[in-house]
């Protein structure tokens, strides 16, 4: 199983001259090649395309430039193109689990800048990494790498911070787990709630994200190209990077420990796009990241041979009581405990319905599936409604 490990590291002026003369190269490349592409009916093969691009522009006036950088990167990227293309034709087939892959897309001058290093390119000795007609290097460890890496990727985010990024072979580790399952219910107050009935609460954004968008209303109004428009552009960069980083570390510390302790994972499938629709939810949902939570959850099962389940998002998890199994029907998110007149138990909504999850998750309660039609029609109770939840026939 391959893994990333990722450090931050600080070039000298020099090095940072030669890294953006590089980043421009590997960008030149992509651009060329994915323009033949497009143009192409039948995509040319990765020798071919290297020929073009990188062998014969070198030839030329307006490409001879590409003669100064290492040529290991300007191969890379043809070849990281032609992997970004099959990535897309499998999405398209459905050959490809997860999200949608779109087809690729021309690199800019702003933004993100990387290139990648094969062996043959970069070397590793002791604390410092040699690149190809860039030099050595320190990356700051905080962890060593676990094997001898493949590929090592260099990164200069938007926010100008530079990153090594290296690509490892790791083998699964045994640990083994505490408990059998887990259901987990991901909502917006608390992050997550378990179904062993621990709860995590996620960091607080809204402050940073606040002063993001007063940031992205100053830029808007400033002058195109303009210095002042870069310095404010930077400033964005940088506090979207802050929050980006505390939510990650965040869903990693919470991710390990529920994939390290459980056997089994069930998370609920989330209808996102449909969510993100209602716009007084969207910017708090992305906010949250439970897309990178499920993909890190999903991960570290792998790496820990566990057992990742995601249930239909249709699931009426929240609509019928985990102990006796009774439905008392759809209730008013502003509920937030259900007492069952079946069994007298007293939930609190995102326990009963984390356990829920879990439950259908492992197959211990198949007669809650529903079609989705059922489910949208429901009419929704309000909490002073009793008698909805006594007239339902019981079980
Ligand atoms: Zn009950």
């Amino acid at each position: 199983m391959k893994a990333r490990y990722q450090y931050r590291f600080y070039p000298t002026d020099q090095q940072q001259q030669l890294l953006a003369q590089l980043f421009g190269c590997v960008r030149v490349v992509w651009n060329d090649a994915l323009a033949i592409c497009k143009q192409s009916e039948k995509l040319p093969s990765n020798s071919d395309l290297q020929k073009l691009v990188i062998t014969q522009a070198k030839k030329t006036l307006e490409r001879s430039w590409l003669s100064d950088v290492s040529n290991i990167p300007l191969q890379q990227s043809v070849a990281d193109l032609g992997v970004a293309y099959k990535n897309f034709f499998d999405s398209l087939k459905g050959k490809r689990k997860g999200k949608k892959v779109s087809s690729p897309k021309f690199k800019k001058k702003t933004g993100r800048q990387s290139a990648r290093f094969r062996i043959g390119g970069f070397s590793i000795k002791g604390d410092e990494v040699y690149l190809a007609k860039i030099g050595n290097v320190k990356p700051l460890k905080s962890r060593q790498l676990p094997s001898a890496p493949s590929s090592v990727t260099v990164i200069k985010d938007t926010a100008h911070r530079y990153f090594l990024s290296f690509v490892v072979e790791v083998e699964s580790i045994r640990i083994d787990a505490k408990n059998q399952s887990i259901g987990i219910d991901l909502g917006i107050k608390t992050f997550a709630v378990m179904s062993n009935g621990e709860k995590a609460i996620s960091p607080d954004y809204l402050k940073k994200d606040r002063k993001i968008r007063k940031l992205q209303r100053k830029l808007a109004r400033q002058q195109k190209g303009s210095k002042r428009r870069e310095v404010t552009r930077i400033r964005v960069a940088k506090r979207h990077n802050q929050i980006a980083d505390t939510r990650k570390d965040f869903l990693h510390k919470l991710s390990t420990k529920v994939v390290i302790e459980n056997q089994a994972i069930v998370l609920e499938d989330l209808n996102m796009s449909g969510m993100v629709k209602n716009r007084k939810l969207a910017r708090v949902i992305s906010l949250q990241g439970w897309r990178e939570f499920r993909v890190f959850c999903e991960a570290k099962s792998e790496k820990l041979s566990r057992d990742f389940r995601v249930i239909n998002r249709w699931e009426p998890t929240s609509q019928t009581c985990s102990c006796c199994g009774y439905r008392w029907g759809k209730i008013d998110l502003s509920v937030r405990s259900v007492l069952c007149l079946n069994c007298n138990t007293e939930h609190d909504r995102d326990e009963n319905a984390s356990r829920n999850i879990e439950m259908v998750g492992m197959g211990h309660r198949h007669d809650l599936k529903r079609a989705g039609s059922d489910c949208q029609t429901t009419p929704v109770a309000s909490c002073c409604e009793p008698s909805r939840i006594t007239d339902v026939e019981r079980r």
